[in-house]
């Protein structure tokens, strides 16, 4: 195929596509792409319908509709004290990974180079790659997938000139601390670099913890662009509502990106998101102790069927050590799991594109009691069998 583009020729299609699609014609039950059973809360819903209906269906402005774009500075104003402008600091986007492929496209240029910390969303190495950014790794350290000191010294360089960093972290379940933002901060001013912050789980926390923005962090407010997703918030991953919010001098260029990529986004999704993003705390409240909820059905059962769970502190997935049952390929796993047992999950080695941790599984818990439970029945079986194997 030398007449297109390698870094697109050379690519597999996402795992997460693969996963679904061999779900569906295995009929398996899928805990691998990470979408909720929920429906999504059926006020929001029915303001997108109401929309279509009797509102306006013709091009919204390109920057988002107004009442959406302040109802997410009022939104994370109130969640996290941003001090947001709605008109100068906040767009919408046609899903996240639009607002990353924007973000990316908007600050790197051929030749800088970007950190990204492994296991990463399987999105940005090829948009780096795409805009003529050169990668560096840093290998998150299980089981918290933590960074050091060290590491970041030998990812940073002058020719630095961005990050890419998710948190809460999407496949591992974690939540950075205070302390491990504070470090990473202090390389972003050192070394004078724009902070791409994926944050699209910030509301899919458990245990009372909270979610501390990057943006937060000192030195960061004018040099981080914060990405939020609706489709996380409401469980309406389908719709594909984006949020950017960054200072006004990075926002412009941003926009430009935007503007030819998919310009917008249709306008009664944005007005029914408008809405969703009003509502009160105890909204938020009880949708995080149903996930949650969710998260202990599913992980006490698997922990008492021998798998070695990995503690999840937010987004909708559990990892899972395989090491222990003398595993060593996720991805051989994987196929044997949806094969021969009918649970589709995701293998975290899919995550890297060098050095992969080749002995973890990412399940996705956000579903319903009878779904986790079929899947339980199935990986029961898996266990029997790898006990009867070890007797
Ligand atoms: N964010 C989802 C996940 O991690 C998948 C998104 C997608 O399929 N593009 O499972």
């Amino acid at each position: 195929m030398h007449l297109m583009n390698s870094i697109y020729a050379g690519l597999p299609n996402t795992i997460f596509d693969v996963m679904s699609n061999l779900a569906r014609e295995l009929n398996a039950v899928n805990l691998g792409q990470g979408f909720p059973d929920d429906p999504g809360p059926e006020d929001v819903r029915r303001k997108a319908a109401d929309e279509v209906l009797n509102g306006w269906n013709q091009y919204p402005p390109m920057m988002g509709l107004p009442i959406l774009r302040q109802a997410i500075a009022d939104h994370f104003n109130r969640f996290q004290n941003l001090g947001l402008d709605p008109m100068t600091e906040t767009m919408v986007t046609s899903g996240a990974t639009e607002a990353i492929a924007d973000s990316i496209l908007a600050v790197v240029e051929p030749g800088d180079e970007v950190v990204l910390f492994q296991p990463m969303y399987d999105a940005y190495l090829p948009l780096v790659q795409r805009a003529g950014g050169v990668p560096k790794f840093v290998n998150l350290r299980p089981p918290h997938w933590d960074f050091t000191r060290e590491d970041l010294e030998k990812a940073f360089s002058t020719k630095t000139r961005a990050i890419v960093f998710n948190n809460p972290h999407n496949p591992c379940g974690v939540i950075y601390s205070r302390e491990q933002l504070a470090l990473l901060a202090e390389f972003c001013v050192k070394f004078d670099v724009i902070a791409i912050c994926d944050e699209v789980w910030e509301h899919l926390i458990f245990d009372g913890k909270s979610h501390i923005p990057l943006m937060a962090m000192p030195g960061m407010r004018g040099r981080t662009i914060k990405v939020s997703s609706a489709g996380k918030i409401f469980s309406l991953t389908g719709w594909k509502i984006g949020m950017v919010m960054a200072a006004p001098e990075i926002m412009r260029v941003v926009a430009k990106a935007h503007q030819f990529t998919t310009f917008t986004t249709a306008p009664n999704l944005q007005s029914a998101v408008a809405l969703g993003l009003g509502k009160d705390d105890d909204y938020f409240r009880t949708m995080r102790a149903s996930f949650q909820r969710s998260r202990d059905r599913f992980c006490a059962r698997m922990t008492e069927l021998g798998f070695s769970v990995m503690p999840s502190e937010g987004t909708y997935f559990v990892t899972v050590d395989i090491a222990p049952l003398g595993e060593a390929d996720d991805a051989e796993f994987c196929q044997r799991l949806v094969r021969e047992y009918g649970v589709a999950a995701i293998p975290v080695s899919a995550f890297y594109a060098q050095d992969p941790v080749k002995t973890v599984v990412r399940f996705c818990f956000a579903k319903k009691d009878e779904t986790l439970d079929a899947a339980l029945a199935k990986l029961e079986k898996l266990a029997a069998r790898q006990r009867s194997e070890v007797a």
